[in-house]
């Protein structure tokens, strides 16, 4: 299975249409409950990013956050279970350990090429959401292209958009921004 680029994106945009979200910072948090999950907070090891627990019957959606993280990073789990949530219905509870701001350190259990794609899916749409494509034109239009690459700049949007400089300079270089 491919990871759903196209729909992701839309789905990202669709869902900061619908609450009216026109610039960075993006609040997630405020998202998620406002699409009916509870964001639970709590401190937790460190390999424990966060998860996803369903409960249709009661209709319940929890997403657990690890405190200790650093904000930015918490609020990239948020958009990661925020994506699982969305787009991937059926799992009653979902567990997402080791993993690392954008990279998926696979443990044996998460070999199945399934769960891999659901994984990056999840990432694609925490950048989706956190990082809209029309917001980044809109705020790199107002640089000069000589100094898209400046540290500086880099240090200056991640704050705007309430990410981590390694998050954001992985998305500009996905979108090709940066070269790499
Ligand atoms: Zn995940």
């Amino acid at each position: 299975m491919l990871v759903r680029r196209k729909m992701i994106r839309e789905r990202a945009l669709e869902l900061l249409e619908r609450f009216a979200v026109k610039q960075a910072p993006v609040p997630v948090d405020d998202l998620a409950r406002r699409l009916g999950a509870k964001v639970v907070k709590q401190d937790a090891p460190d390999e424990l990013s966060g998860f996803v627990l369903r409960e249709p019957t009661k209709g319940v959606v929890i997403i657990g956050v690890n405190a200790k993280h650093p904000p930015n990073r918490q609020r990239f789990t948020v958009g990661h279970e925020l994506g699982h949530f969305l787009l991937h219905e059926g799992e009653r509870l979902h567990i997402d350990k080791q993993w690392t701001g954008y990279q998926v350190k696979l443990r044996s259990e998460q070999s199945s090429a399934g769960t891999n794609v659901d994984e990056m899916e999840a990432n694609l749409f925490a950048a989706e959401l956190l990082m809209p494509v029309p917001f980044l034109n809109t705020d790199l239009a107002k640089l000069t292209p000589s100094k898209l690459s400046a540290e500086e700049d880099i240090a200056r949007l991640a704050k705007k958009y309430r990410v981590s400089e390694q998050a954001l300079t992985l998305r500009l270089t996905s979108l090709g921004y940066i070269q790499q």
